[in-house]
């Protein structure tokens, strides 16, 4: 079998997806992106691309090899997103070649069901506690929300009250029994973080995530120490020597994305090295149903996991949605908060095709929002 054509699509909301197909007829399906950067992604994937075509498929790690290292530089997002989506996709054709999931080809589920949780919105307490409600009366036993929105370098009185009473609005409307996590987004600054974590301790978050910056790496270890709330992150490190620092400072919940940080591939080896330091891995995935799919793949094969991202019915998918890109809806359904094992080989969903085909190119990119402070400088979004 030989890879003949690789094919993408940018589609809304802001995703990219890949389409690699070979001489068997057998298609694979990617999502390589970078949100923001979908159109410089869609370059590095056409270029990599050359050195599939009329290659063996089944040679994944091979190719893996090749894409990441073959070109002298290497890493970072751009690069390891598109190698990502295309190893995805070669994923996704060894499985529908040999017709079974890839979780099978990675050693076989070790589990029964992947636990998910929803985002949930809202600046006001109430309509936090409502938002809430809502993912609980749908059967989600966890929800993760933003800290804040922009944030002073150092919070000011009013920053802490409003950012303690949303979560406590939460956990309020959650009870004991359900979860939460909060996104700092890297807006807090080191000190801000320290000052913000201990006051939301009473508030039991499942983790904090991103509380600073990643470039900060070398601040977490000490924000760990200071911090009564468990630490996640890892959506901005797109590799094992990335990870490492963040495992080696101690933080709970390491975070990798299937669609950056080279794929299923680099992610299995990702979650080993978190294993090897007692944490457990929750897929980033505010992506689209391939980058969702592989997480799936991933959550069903590995020990060391603990809850799975997800972005259907997200306020800011606007356009376009999980669910309008693939034909068995049914493999995404939740039952009480979880996905059930997806049994279709490969990625285990059928892309629409038409679908894809039918939304490329009739929307410009998508562009992260720019934020400043009051005094007109930049701010973290
Ligand atoms: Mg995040």
């Amino acid at each position: 079998m030989k890879i003949t054509r690789v094919e993408t699509f940018a589609v809304p909301p802001r995703w990219l997806f890949c389409r690699v197909e070979t001489d068997d007829g057998v298609v694979g399906w990617g999502e390589p992106v970078v949100e923001g950067r979908a159109a410089t992604v869609r370059t590095a994937v056409h270029e990599l691309a050359e050195l599939l075509v009329g290659k063996d498929p089944s040679r994944i790690e091979d190719h893996w090899q090749l894409m990441t290292k073959g070109s002298f530089y290497r890493g970072g997002p751009v690069l390891s997103s598109a190698v990502a989506g295309l190893d995805q996709a070669l994923w996704d054709i060894a499985g529908k070649t040999l017709g079974v999931p890839i979780h099978v080809l990675l050693g076989g589920p070790v589990r029964d069901r992947v636990r998910a949780y929803s985002w949930v919105g809202g600046d006001e307490p109430a309509e936090i506690a409502d938002a809430v409600t809502a993912q609980v009366e749908a059967g989600f036993t966890a929800v993760k929300m933003n800290a804040s929105g922009r944030m002073n370098r150092l919070a000011t009185v009013a920053d802490l009250d409003r950012i303690v009473g949303r979560a406590e609005a939460v956990r309020e409307a959650l009870g004991p029994d359900r979860d939460f996590a909060v996104d700092f987004h890297g807006r807090f600054t080191a000190a801000n973080a320290r000052k913000v974590l201990p006051r939301l301790a009473h508030t039991n978050p499942l983790f904090a995530e991103e509380p600073v910056l990643p470039e900060y790496t070398h601040l977490l270890g000490d924000l760990v120490a200071a911090s009564p709330v468990p630490i996640a992150t890892g959506e901005r490190l797109f590799s094992r020597t990335d990870a490492l620092p963040a495992v080696r400072a101690g933080v709970a919940v390491l975070q990798p994305d299937l669609s950056h940080a080279g794929g299923i591939s680099e992610v299995r080896r990702i979650a080993a090295l978190a294993e090897t330091f007692d944490i457990p891995i929750a897929p980033h995935c505010p992506l689209g149903p391939v980058s969702l799919a592989a997480s799936l793949q991933i959550a069903f094969a590995t020990p060391n996991f603990l809850i799975q991202e997800q972005s259907i019915g997200i306020h800011y998918n606007t356009g376009g949605e999980v669910l309008d890109y693939v034909v068995d809806r049914e493999v995404f359904r939740f039952h009480d908060g979880h996905f059930a094992r997806p049994t279709a080989p490969g990625l285990g969903i059928e892309v629409d095709e038409a679908a894809v085909r039918a939304a490329n190119d009739a929307h410009p990119y998508w562009h992260g929002p720019i934020w400043r402070h009051p005094d007109g400088s930049f701010a973290e979004w």
